[in-house]
């Protein structure tokens, strides 16, 4: 599997509407936008734009959503790929992909590369050796390094990558002129929830009593990920009941459903992995 390339500029684009909360984040990522929509008036006055922007922040909070909607807004083509699509690979696949990466990315220019989670190819080099088989990762790491090194944003090209694992980082990756900027994506507060809650419920059919404000009040601790999950299978409950709306009551139902979910994934899943 290829590198996939989302056109960004075809059908309809995901915008910084669709991310709820996350005001600070936007903030910091609208001068990558205006920068992707005009990469000369940047260059000309000498500035130099960050190769690499960082988001860190627990699995579920948006951070490919705030990735798409940076190339939504701005119009441009959003290559992505996984950093856990190099892990058990050929020798030599993982650099190669890299590379291709690169290379079709200079091609679309201007665009933004965007790789998930990145730890699982840019971990620090050397700690994982006692595991075995780590040589191949870090020829894909090298290669990453390089192909960074090897492209000035005048190109056009922005590179951002995703990671909840910021401390098992390479720290050359972190080294100016490559991520050097980190952005906080963390899971949202109360008023962050309802936003949230209003973005998923957008397209939903709901009863006059759903009440967005108690509904966060009722998910502490749930990401953008759980959120959304739950007004889909509020809806779905709804509709195997032969409801005409979505109701309060759906919501709380599928608030459970979801605890419950997460609480078999924490038991079955050890801390440490
Ligand atoms: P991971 O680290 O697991 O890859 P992530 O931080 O990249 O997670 P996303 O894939 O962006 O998370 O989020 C998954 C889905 O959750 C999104 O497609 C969206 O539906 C919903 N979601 C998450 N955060 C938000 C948000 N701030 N506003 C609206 N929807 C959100």
């Amino acid at each position: 599997n290829k590198a996939t390339l989302f056109d960004q500029t075809e059908g309809a684009p995901i915008t910084f509407e669709d991310v709820a909360g996350l005001d600070e984040a936007k903030e910091e990522v609208e001068e990558v936008v205006q920068f992707l929509k005009d990469p000369q008036r940047f260059t000309k006055l000498g500035g130099k734009l960050p190769k690499g922007v960082l988001l860190v922040g627990p699995p579920g909070t948006g951070k490919t959503l705030l990735a798409k909607a940076v190339a939504g807004e701005a119009g441009v083509p959003f290559f992505s790929l996984s950093g856990s699509d190099f892990v058990e690979m050929f020798v030599g696949v993982g650099a190669a992909r890299v590379r291709d990466l690169f290379k079709q990315a200079k091609e679309k220019a201007p665009c933004i590369i965007f790789i998930d989670e990145i730890d699982a190819v840019g971990r620090s080099r050397g700690r994982g050796a006692i595991m075995g088989g780590n040589d191949e990762r870090e020829n894909t790491l090298n290669q990453l390094l390089v192909e960074m090194d090897g492209f000035n944003t005048d190109k056009g090209v922005i590179l951002m990558a995703a990671t909840n694992r910021p401390d098992t980082l390479d720290s050359a990756l972190l080294r100016p002129g490559r991520f050097d900027r980190q952005i906080l994506i963390d899971r949202p507060d109360r008023r962050e929830r309802a936003a949230i809650f209003r973005v998923h419920t957008e397209n939903l059919t709901l009863s006059p009593d759903l009440d967005v404000e108690l509904l966060a009040g009722q998910t502490p601790g749930f990401a953008g990920a759980e959120i959304a999950n739950v007004c889909n299978e509020a809806a779905l409950l709804a509709a195997r009941d032969g409801k005409d709306a979505v109701e309060m009551i759906d919501f709380e139902r599928a608030i459970d459903r979801v605890i419950g979910g997460l609480e078999k994934k924490n038991k079955l899943i050890s801390p440490d992995e």
